[in-house]
């Protein structure tokens, strides 16, 4: 039975319908249980190291998750006491090491397109280069043959010491042409292989992310629960989502039930509210008490 209730009372942020979870009774008439004469006092229990926050910084976090309830009503709903009967604790099990886990990834995978995208940039640099030389080469080509022709046309009419010097500079011409060409056909060389490099890049990228999405694919999570007397989270991806996801957990404590509004906080999955400079919505008021 209490097991149950327990499982009602669970929030299921992950893939869960806005329905009937997490709706906790309340026998009072106003539909919020704490306000700044009664507020709700709470504690951190003890943290697992391996969560990589410590004390300070959780009840630090936990004063910005209670000033998202505070600061457009004025209330004060909740105030840390290290005495206090109610808990907040953070669980660290698989939930949490699979959430690191996939942050991680996460991380080298943007590092992995990062890559990908600075090398396709010095590819399309590349093309560009190789354009450029082939026009280049091809006036080159045109000046030559020029210079080839007068060179015929001087060569049988007289022939003198400035000749002489003409030859030399024909000569010259064509080892820049020979030159101009081998150089030309180095970058387009440099293309091939840059090609090549981007192509392979691009299948470990696309690759890389498959295995992503295979090893990450979305699950029921219950991310945090309230069961009357005690907050639990199980799982955060960042230290924006820790507060809005205790923000939430809060408000279960206040009495409030979900809501339908994918922008609000009590809604049941932390997806489309805005985690770094949460401001409460008029559906999250009005949940409150609050018309408008
Ligand atoms: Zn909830």
């Amino acid at each position: 039975m209490r097991l149950f209730s327990l499982l009602l009372a669970a929030c299921f942020f992950m893939l869960a319908q806005a329905s009937a979870f997490a709706q906790i009774s309340s026998n009072s008439h106003s539909p919020v249980r704490y306000s700044t004469e009664h507020p709700l006092r709470y504690r951190i229990a003890n943290l697992d190291p391996r969560l990589q926050i410590n004390q300070q910084q959780m009840i630090e976090l936990s004063k910005q998750a209670a000033a998202i309830w505070e600061k457009d009503t004025g209330q004060n709903y909740f105030v840390y006491d290290p005495e206090a009967e109610f808990a907040i604790h953070l669980v660290f099990d698989q939930r949490q090491i699979r959430s690191m886990k996939r942050s991680e990834r996460l991380n080298q995978l943007e590092q992995e397109q990062l890559t990908w995208l600075n090398q396709n940039q010095h590819l399309q640099q590349l093309k560009e280069s190789v354009a450029r030389s082939a026009t280049q080469l091809e006036l080159q080509k045109i000046e030559y043959q020029t210079f080839a022709q007068n060179q015929q046309q001087q060569r049988s009419s007289v022939k003198t010491l400035f000749m002489q010097k003409q030859q030399k500079d024909f000569e010259q011409q064509t080892i820049q042409l020979h030159t101009r060409i081998a150089e030309h056909l180095q970058l387009i060389q440099q293309l091939e292989l840059q090609t090549e490099k981007s192509k392979q890049l691009y299948q470990q990228l696309a690759a890389s992310t498959a295995e992503f999405n295979q090893t990450f694919k979305p699950q029921i999570l219950h991310k945090g629960q309230f069961d009357g007397e005690k907050i639990f989270i199980y799982e955060f991806s960042s230290i924006d989502d820790l507060r809005l996801t205790l923000a939430h957990e809060f408000g279960h404590a206040l009495g409030l039930k979900h809501t339908q509004d994918p922008k609000s906080l009590m809604y049941p999955r932390i997806k489309a509210q805005n985690a770094k400079d949460f401001k409460l919505t008029h559906t999250d008021m009005e949940l409150l008490g609050f018309s408008r």
